[in-house]
């Protein structure tokens, strides 16, 4: 950012809300089926078709709004958006106007200053104002197919018209497109969290849009805004911002003045183009949907979704912090996702050690299952088993070493961690009287070093403990080794 400027970025999410079927019918929400297969006269839009809202498209709105730390209203009113486009035959949206279904959060997340690599130097927290949450239908999709030259159609598919969504707004809170990047992100794992979203930007069943403007520091009024789309995914839209702020200083310092607009992000390009500017903007003519009540949730309704959310990545990471003593960054690894949080704690009960657990899951398993692509819901290793090879390590029946190779055997049979090391042979020798007889052995076969030991040649110890080592083919458990080694050497 050049001296002088400061940038304002307000954001909106829309998530796709994880429904079997679409908002106001009975529809399918799967995707990936023959165009137009999941529809009906209501999501078709023909005359006379009335809709009926999903009760579950309300509760995940609901675990959505709740997981942002949003107010839900006990009444709300959706309204329609009016708007020509192929892709929205009854020629309006569902949506949620001036009674939104949830309004007023206040949530903290945690932010990084990064360098020039984008890899987070310092985490620090940052209070977003949410503005709203509210819910709405999608519209479907446009699809163009052939070649510009020859022949080129394009169809309408309507599988994807009345889905779920809810669209997520917040204040022009944020300062850095880094911080608008751990915005979403927080927004994104919180979605998919407490199950309310798949939140994958990929799949496009979450959609950002970055509204960006600079002024002068020390200014009080906010500068033009353009808003940004076609971000595909957040570090698009960082760096779409990045471009941005500097179009917009430069237009600026050049004397030039900026028009309110839409503009597009080019990847590949590494630049944003208009896409319409606001003059071409639609007057929506927003009026409450006659076809359906106000949408009114009671005190028990939130309650009782409250009750069945989990306990929210930000706490959980605390307690694992407190309860565990786990570091801040071993923490986050830890809560990167809910089933990865769950079976952890598994892990650590079975293991009886906590840190040893977290340093078993993190450092060997974790690898082997991003290695593999296979999250933690999934893994071969159930906890209780990675919870029963840091014990065997902990109690001396293997070293942490043998103990890498059975996690890896382990991970690629799905056997548990004690058949591994029975039939590798591996359990550490560490019964004493077996060690003693070995010691014997030893010792009664090299008299002499004995002799010389005893005369004060201490640095022989190092000689008797690996020729017992190698008598026991590396069996025995060196720390006992030494203990009767000693006490035999000194008698
Ligand atoms: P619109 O009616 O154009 O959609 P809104 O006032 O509803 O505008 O705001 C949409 C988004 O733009 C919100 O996230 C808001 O915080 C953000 N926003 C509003 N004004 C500015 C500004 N001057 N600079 C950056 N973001 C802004
Ligand atoms: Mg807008
Ligand atoms: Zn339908």
């Amino acid at each position: 950012m050049k001296d002088g400027w400061e940038v304002v970025i307000g954001l909106e999410i829309h998530a796709q809300l994880s429904t079997e079927t679409k908002i106001f019918c009975g529809c399918s929400t799967h995707v990936g089926d023959e165009p137009n297969a999941n529809t009906c006269p209501v999501c078709l839009g023909l005359p006379g078709a009335l809709p009926v809202l999903n009760r579950r498209a309300v509760e995940l709105g609901a675990r959505a709004a709740l997981s942002l730390g949003l107010r839900i209203n006990e009444t709300s009113i959706f309204s329609r958006k009016n708007y020509f486009y192929p892709d929205l035959p009854k020629g309006y949206q569902i949506s949620q106007y001036d009674r939104p279904f949830s309004e007023r959060g206040v949530l903290e997340i945690m932010t990084a200053t990064r360098d020039e690599g984008g890899h987070a130097r310092e985490w620090r927290p940052l209070t977003v104002r949410v503005t709203r949450l509210h819910l709405e239908e999608d519209a479907g999709k446009n699809v163009h197919e052939g070649l510009p030259e020859t022949e080129r159609y394009s169809y309408v598919d309507l599988n994807r018209a009345g889905t779920p969504l809810a669209e997520i707004v917040t204040e022009p809170d944020f300062r850095t497109s880094w911080e608008a990047y751990d915005y979403v992100n927080h927004v994104r794992k919180a979605l998919q969290w407490v199950g309310a979203s798949d939140a994958d930007m990929e799949k496009g069943n979450l959609r950002c849009e970055a509204n960006v403007s600079v002024r002068r520091v020390g200014d009080e009024r906010f500068g033009t805004k353009v808003e940004l789309k076609n971000l595909n995914s957040v570090r698009f839209m960082q760096r779409a911002i990045e471009f941005e702020i500097e179009r917009q200083v430069n237009t600026l310092e050049a004397g030039g003045r900026l028009t309110q607009e839409t503009r597009l992000w080019d990847d590949r390009a590494g630049e944003t183009r208009v896409m319409r500017s606001k003059e071409e903007a639609h007057d929506y003519r927003y009026f409450p949907e006659p076809d359906l009540p106000p949408l009114t949730v009671s005190a028990e309704f939130i309650e009782g979704v409250r009750r069945s959310m989990p306990e929210l990545p930000d706490a959980r990471h605390r307690r694992f912090m407190e309860e565990y003593g786990l570091t801040f960054e071993d923490a986050s690894t830890l809560t990167r996702e809910l089933t990865l949080a769950d079976f952890y704690e598994r892990a650590a009960k079975a293991a009886a050690n906590p840190r040893g657990a977290a340093n078993w899951l993190k450092g060997e398993l974790l690898r082997e299952l991003d290695a593999a692509g296979v999250g933690a819901d999934a893994s071969p290793v159930s906890p209780e088993e990675l919870g029963a090879l840091v014990r065997a390590i902990d109690g001396g029946k293997i070293s942490g070493k043998q103990g890498k190779e059975v996690l890896v055997e382990m991970f690629s049979t799905g056997k548990g961690a004690a058949d591994v090391i029975e039939e590798r042979g591996l359990a550490q020798v560490s019964d004493a009287g077996e060690i003693e007889r070995i010691i014997g052995d030893v010792l009664a076969a090299n008299q002499q070093q004995v002799e010389h030991y005893r005369a004060g040649k201490e640095g022989l110890f190092g000689f008797f403990v690996g020729q017992v080592m190698k008598a026991s083919k590396g069996k025995a458990n060196p720390k006992v080794v030494n203990e009767l080694l000693k006490a035999k050497l000194s008698e």
